[in-house]
C-alpha cells in the first residue's frame, strides 16, 4: 500500500505531543486513509506521569516518550486500495493463501485428478508457499471460482484430467484475472515467480492510481474546482495558520493530511488567505 510519510499540521496533531507524523493512504474511492501515526511526545506525559530516569550526570530527569499507532485500520486500507467489483484482492505478501488449488471433478478424478493435486499442494508447501487445496466435494469449481475472488486469493491453480495428460495447470490471477497454463515440471518456480508478479504489480497499480490522483493548486478557485471533482491528493501552499486550515476545511471538506517529509518550500502566497506561504501541503478529504 503506498503511502505518503509525514508530518501532521499542528491542529491534527495529538493532544499533548510535540510533533505528529502520519502516513496517508489514497482509498479507490479517491479518499484518503491515515493509515498509522507516530507521536513524538517529548517529556510531557513523563511529567504528567512521573517517569524519570538517572543520567549519566547522576540527576533524575524525564524521559522522553513516543506513541505509535498502527493497528487494525491496516487491513481495512488493504481492502480499498486494491479490492474491486469482485472482492477483495490480497497482496501475495500478505494473504493467509497464497494459492487455491481447485480440482474439476470429471471422471475418476479422485484416483487421478486428486492425488496430482495433493502432490502439487506438497510440493508448494514445501518450496513455502501457503497453499490451500479445496477438494470439497460440495461445491462445484464455478462456485468456488467466485468465492476464492471474493476472498482475494492471489493465483488459482485449477487441475482436470486434460490438464494431467498435458502436465500443465490452468492458472487464474486475482489481479489482473488473465489466465494461462503453467506445465507442472518446475511449477513451485512459476508460481513464486507469478506470485512476485502480483506483489509488485498491485504497488504499481496503487501507486499509478494515486499518481493520477494528485494535483496541485496554487489558487483558491483552482483548489475548489478540484476538490469538488475527481477526488484526490491536492498539494498547495498553506500559510500554516490554524485559521486558515480551518476556514479550508468549512469551505470544501478537505483536511491537510500531512506535509510529506523533504518537500520543498514554496515561494508563493498561500492558497486561502494569499499571505506568503510556509509549507506545501498535502489536502484531501479524508475518512
Ligand atoms: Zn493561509
Amino acid at each position: 500500500m503506498p503511502v505518503v510519510d509525514g508530518q501532521k499540521s499542528s491542529s491534527e496533531k495529538f493532544a499533548g505531543a510535540e510533533r505528529t507524523y502520519s502516513i496517508e493512504a489514497l482509498m479507490g474511492d479517491g479518499r484518503a486513509l491515515q493509515a498509522g501515526t507516530s507521536h513524538n511526545l517529548g517529556q510531557n506525559f513523563a511529567k504528567a506521569f512521573e517517569i524519570q530516569f538517572q543520567g549519566r550526570d547522576k540527576t533524575l530527569q524525564h524521559v522522553w516518550t513516543t506513541s505509535w499507532g498502527v493497528s487494525t485500520r491496516l487491513i481495512g486500507g488493504v481492502i480499498m486500495t486494491h479490492g474491486d467489483d469482485s472482492g477483495l484482492i490480497l497482496p501475495p505478501n500478505v494473504a493467509p493463501w497464497q494459492v487455491v488449488i481447485i480440482p474439476i471433478p470429471r471422471g475418476n478424478w479422485k484416483d487421478t485428478v486428486l492425488p496430482a493435486c495433493q502432490a502439487i499442494r506438497d510440493e508448494l508447501k514445501a518450496a513455502g508457499i501457503r497453499v490451500k487445496l479445496d477438494d470439497d466435494e460440495s461445491q462445484t469449481p464455478g462456485w468456488k471460482y467466485a468465492e476464492y475472488e471474493m476472498r482475494g486469493v492471489p493465483l488459482r491453480l485449477e487441475i482436470g484430467p486434460k490438464d494431467l495428460e498435458k502436465r500443465s495447470v490452468f492458472s487464474a490471477r486475482r489481479d489482473t484475472k488473465a489466465k494461462a497454463p503453467l506445465p507442472m515440471d518446475g511449477l513451485a518456480g512459476s508460481v513464486r515467480g507469478l506470485l512476485d508478479e502480483i506483489q509488485a504489480n498491485l504497488l504499481a497499480r496503487a501507486l499509478a492510481f494515486r499518481e493520477s490522483h494528485t494535483s496541485t493548486a496554487t489558487t483558491w478557485a483552482e483548489f475548489t474546482a478540484t476538490m469538488e471533482g475527481r477526488p484526490g491528493f491536492v498539494i498547495s501552499p498553506w500559510c500554516e495558520t490554524d485559521e486558515c486550515e480551518a476556514a479550508i476545511k468549512a469551505e470544501t471538506q478537505a483536511t491537510i493530511r500531512n506535509i510529506p517529509f523533504g518537500s520543498e518550500t514554496p515561494t508563493g502566497a498561500c492558497v486561502k488567505c494569499g499571505k506568503p506561504a510556509v509549507v506545501n501541503a498535502w489536502f484531501a478529504k479524508a475518512y
